[in-house]
């Protein structure tokens, strides 16, 4: 640990995970270093962990059991002192939003104890959050005094998921000191308008960074301590500055510094962090923005455009970044936090990893549309865990989402993850809700569910959120969303009028103009996923399977889902060369056109139907896709065109 006196410091505050790095400020750090400037982190999130108990302290920063604004409202006393509500009303408030039916508990942990989300709240949560926030004031002084003892000329802090409040608490007590640093928020809660808003609502912020850092966060660090200068950079707002402003997205990734997570691991060295919590896992950036969002953004996802705009290490990057960082931590894992996957780096470093004899692990998140080819590499490039964007089973819903892929083809996507390997266990979800949809969609994929328990469920069915920055957040009238409003928790955390509150909120509740319900005409999909879940929960971690293997020409088909007519199945002929081809989606015309030649189209309809109506096979859209996972040795051969 540096013991001179840094001229910035970037405090790690509650409630940031404690079982990574935080990549953002190990890049600033690394981005400062290099420009010359003496910077140091601490990870003081880590001493309240160790407070209140690390599985305790995960609970606050996962937002445990969808508490809205839990870790924020922890601080926000030792910010706003009694100009908030009492506590007693955030309580009141918060035990409306735990009506959770006991069936529909969606977390095996609660279920093992017998509660629902309400009890479990009132018993373990609750009393965790009013402890803690009892701990605050006295982590907030012993971290301000902390930071002046260093005597940084500047302090920047990071916003972002349940870390806003610890941050203005520390910040507004370094402000009251009689030699002060220099205070700069930044992060995505500082986001384009948003830190415009910032700084008026927290008048001991100097400046904020409304965008990304690395390359704008140097220049104020030269303007400001160097030059002496009022700083003039874009995407840095001071409080005499007119007019927000946006800092311009970096250009070439590989000119963006190799994240320092040194000051990580040397806390980690000292702190009593269970290895079931951490450290778990490396976070690498592989690409930053989106290259579907840029041409078509989903109509809920709340990046804003520049966060959009698609860039990509060069591989040769990436791979010195994981050898370095695998040499030097090795780490469990990696996860690629990437938004949307570059397709070439499939061909390039998850190629090449697959052919080294170290080979780490990754975890990553990808659209639904890479090949099974692509899977395959990547699974031999180390890509054992992958969280797909797969949002619905439904091509009516997928079409308002704007997500440019099918339901059927998201079935064929989960169907391949599972073949060559990749889990996929609870990391999607099936969201709802989106403005128009089609509510018989929703008994649609009800009754679709049963067929597909052989997969790896998802994690819930849920209601869209609206985040400001996303297509239906900037134009919800457009969509048929009426009485946007703050989230009802931000009230209890800020002392503001809704006016005030607007400027600063990335969570919006809403009102559907139509009177839809999602939480009702979803029920019965709700049910069904809850049970998928619960197949996928047992303690010898078997469950249901579909499976088939060749056998000479016939293909055997074993089948435990609970759905199952015939546990097994033996397709012949015509059946089983036509089960085969519909091991990727095929369109009927295209069916029949393979077939030309070599069986009626009449047989080829009246077996598709067969397949279908025995849950064997699924069709959506005129499309079709064979269930069954192939084993090892079950025989990929095409059936030769008539041509
Ligand atoms: S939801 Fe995912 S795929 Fe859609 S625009 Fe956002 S990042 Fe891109």
């Amino acid at each position: 640990m540096p013991t001179h006196k840094p001229d910035v410091l970037f405090p790690v505050l509650p409630f940031a995970v404690v079982s990574q790095p935080a990549l953002g400020i190990s890049i600033l750090k690394a981005a400062v270093t290099e420009a010359g400037f003496a910077a140091a982190v601490r990870y003081f999130a880590f001493d309240f962990a160790e407070r209140v108990g690390f599985q305790s302290y995960d609970h606050l920063a996962a937002d445990w059991g969808r508490v809205p604004l839990s870790g924020d409202w922890v601080f926000a006393e030792s910010v706003y002192g009694n100009r908030l509500p009492p506590p007693s009303r955030f309580l009141a408030y918060l035990k409306t939003a735990y009506l959770m039916p006991a069936e529909e508990v969606p977390d095996e942990a609660l279920r093992r104890l017998g509660v629902t989300p309400a009890q479990y709240f009132l018993k373990y949560v609750w009393p965790v959050m009013l402890e803690a926030r009892k701990l605050a004031p006295g982590f907030v002084e012993k971290w301000a005094k902390e930071i002046l003892a260093l005597e940084p000329r500047v302090v920047g802090f990071r916003t972002s998921w349940q870390q806003d409040c610890s941050g203005l608490a520390v910040a507004r007590r370094l402000k009251m000191s009689p030699r002060p640093p220099i205070i700069i928020f930044g992060g995505t809660n500082c986001h384009r308008d948003l830190g415009w808003h910032w700084l008026k609502c927290f008048p001991w912020i100097d400046y904020v960074c409304t965008g990304e850092g690395e390359e704008v966060f140097p220049q104020l660090l030269q303007q400001l301590l160097r030059d002496k200068e009022e700083p003039h950079i874009p995407g840095i707002v001071g409080r005499q500055d007119p007019h927000p402003s946006v800092p311009p997205p970096v250009r070439n990734l590989d000119d963006s510094p190799v994240p320092d997570h040194s000051d990580y691991f040397h806390r980690v060295a000292s702190s009593g962090l269970p290895p079931e919590v951490g450290p778990t896992c490396i976070p690498i950036e592989l690409s930053r923005g989106c290259w579907w969002g840029e041409k078509c953004q989903c109509v809920f996802c709340g990046h804003t455009p520049n966060d959009m705009v698609y860039r990509s290490k060069s591989a040769g990057r990436v791979l010195a970044e994981v050898k370095r960082f695998a040499h030097k931590y090795h780490p469990h894992f990696f996860y690629c936090i990437d938004a949307a996957l570059n397709k070439q780096h499939i061909g390039t470093v998850f190629a090449k990893l697959g052919k080294s004899r170290s080979r780490p692990r990754f975890a990553c998140s990808a659209r639904a549309d890479l090949t099974r080819n692509e899977l395959r590499t990547l699974k031999a490039g180390g890509v054992g865990f992958l969280v797909p964007g797969i949002e619905s089973f439904s091509t009516a819903v997928l079409r308002l989402m704007r997500k440019g892929t099918t339901g059927i083809r998201n079935i064929q996507f989960l169907r391949w993850c599972e073949e060559v390997g990749i889990k996929t266990k609870e990391s999607w979800r099936i969201l709802c809700g989106f403005p128009g949809e089609p509510i018989a969609e929703y008994e649609r994929m009800a009754k679709l569910v049963p067929l597909l328990t052989h997969l790896n469920p998802p994690n819930g069915v849920i209601p869209i959120n609206l985040l400001r920055f996303s297509p239906h957040g900037l134009d919800p009238k457009h969509f048929g969303l009426i009485d946007v409003r703050p989230w009802p928790s931000y009230r209890y955390v800020y002392p503001f009028g809704r006016k005030k509150l607007e400027g600063i909120t990335y969570h919006f509740s809403f009102r559907y103009a139509d009177g839809s319900k999602p939480l009702e005409y979803t029920r019965l999909l709700r049910r069904q996923v809850f049970k998928w879940m619960k197949l996928w929960q047992s303690s010898d971690g078997s469950h249901p399977r579909l499976d088939m293997r060749a056998a000479g020409d016939d293909v055997v088909i074993t089948d435990t889902r609970p759905c199952a007519s015939h546990r097994t199945q033996r397709l012949r002929g015509l059946a089983a060369k036509i089960y085969r081809q519909c091991d990727a989606v095929h369109s009927l015309p295209t069916l029949l056109r393979v077939f030309d030649g070599h069986a009626h189209d009449a047989d080829v309809r009246e077996i598709l139907a067969k397949l279908v109506a025995n849950k064997l096979m699924v069709e959506d859209g005129g499309e079709f896709l064979s269930l069954a996972l192939y084993q090892q040795g079950a025989g990929r051969q095409r059936v030769p065109s008539a041509s």
